[in-house]
């Protein structure tokens, strides 16, 4: 037998380091991002279980079924947690953000910046600017906005971000990171209820950079999934960060112009709040050709309590081009009996537009 199969060589240091600096750049910061050994949802899980705390009041916005689950386990910890909640076809607005930090004066405050499941997208620079004025702890849960929109870590002040690579940067699913300020490492280990020797403990997970033992790679973190990690990074890195937010904003902008010519109306009611990641349709009250069970291309049911409400068009990664973009809109076009021709026009002479500049 072969004894170089690449695929189980352990991950070495200088990989690790590699991947480290690509997941910096990436969340534009000078921190060593935390990588987590497995699912987004796991470092999302794991910011929770290390920031709760008794006498801890946090301010959770609920934009969708991802903060709905993060307030959860934000009790389970004990911390004293303010919701506030918006009927999902809608984001959070800055004055909403503004007169709950006013009313109830937390110590920390946590959103969704890019809801995929909604197609909405939070305003984020904004709600962080008022949360550092009234110095608050901020977590943004960046999984489905990293590649579709910025995320500017160092010059936003965000102290925890957790972003995957399986949404807008085409990568896998099975490995992770956490983005974490000196601010949120304080905060962290201020914390006597943060879980210690547990997969959900980021101050375990973080590598040990100042110990005078020689730095090791974790051994927890899935090699294959890191070289897959390190392989997507490095194709966005060649193909530029902004190019592949702007593909996203793009695939969205022609997405919402094909529906609407087809006298379809995007589930999310201000177009302000239009997620690049992913475009969601209104089905409208009574239409049952829109019902879909399954799937057709990237054209997909409403997940859970969406389901009958609207149709996601998954226009991210690789499927944030022209031509699943096409097809998409044609799938639409048949579900409602109409011609494509006007829709696939109308979206053909932006992504036209765009060629030529
Ligand atoms: C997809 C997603 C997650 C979960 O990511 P997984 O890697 O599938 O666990 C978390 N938050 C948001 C906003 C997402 O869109």
């Amino acid at each position: 037998m072969s004894q170089d199969n690449k695929g189980f060589r352990p991950l070495t240091l200088s990989e690790f380091d590699t991947l480290t600096h690509l997941l910096s750049k990436l969340l534009s910061t000078q921190q060593s991002p935390v990588i987590i050994p497995g699912e987004a949802i796991l470092g999302i899980e794991a910011i929770a279980a290390g920031i709760s705390a008794p006498g801890r009041k946090i301010l959770n916005i609920v934009t969708g079924p991802y903060g709905d689950i993060f307030g959860k386990w934000l009790e389970r910890g004990g911390a004293e947690v303010i919701e506030v909640k918006v009927p999902f076809d809608e984001v959070i607005t800055v004055e909403v953000v503004t007169a709950a930090i006013e009313r109830y004066n937390p110590c920390a405050l946590s959103f969704v910046q890019g809801e995929a499941v909604t197609g909405g997208t939070n305003p984020t620079k904004e709600i962080l600017d008022i949360a550092r004025r009234s110095n608050l702890i901020t977590v943004a849960d960046s999984v489905s906005a990293i590649g579709g929109e910025p995320v500017l870590m160092d010059e936003w002040g965000i102290d925890f971000v957790a972003i995957g690579a399986q949404k807008a940067l085409a990568g896998p699913n099975g490995i992770s990171a956490v983005g974490i300020s000196s601010r949120g490492w304080e905060f962290l280990a201020s914390n006597e209820h943060a879980p210690r020797n547990s997969i959900l403990s980021l101050l375990d997970l973080r590598c040990p950079h100042t110990s005078s033992a020689p730095l090791r790679v974790p051994a927890n973190i899935p090699v294959l999934e890191a070289r897959a990690l390190i392989e997507a990074l490095t194709l966005v890195e060649q193909e530029g960060l902004e190019v592949v937010n702007h593909r996203h904003q793009l695939a969205s902008t022609t997405a919402i112009a094909g529906i609407t010519a087809l006298g379809l109306e995007p589930w999310q009611r201000k177009e302000s709040g239009y997620s690049p990641l992913t475009t969601t349709v209104r089905i409208p009250q009574g239409d049952s050709n829109l019902r879909i069970n399954e799937p057709i291309g990237i054209v997909a049911p409403g997940d859970g309590e969406l389901y009958g409400k609207l149709l996601r068009i998954n226009h991210f990664g690789a499927n944030a081009n022209q031509q699943s973009i096409e097809q998409a809109i044609t799938t639409l076009a048949e579900l409602v009996h109409q011609d494509p021709a006007n829709a696939i026009a109308v979206q053909r002479s932006i992504w036209g537009n765009e060629d030529g500049r």
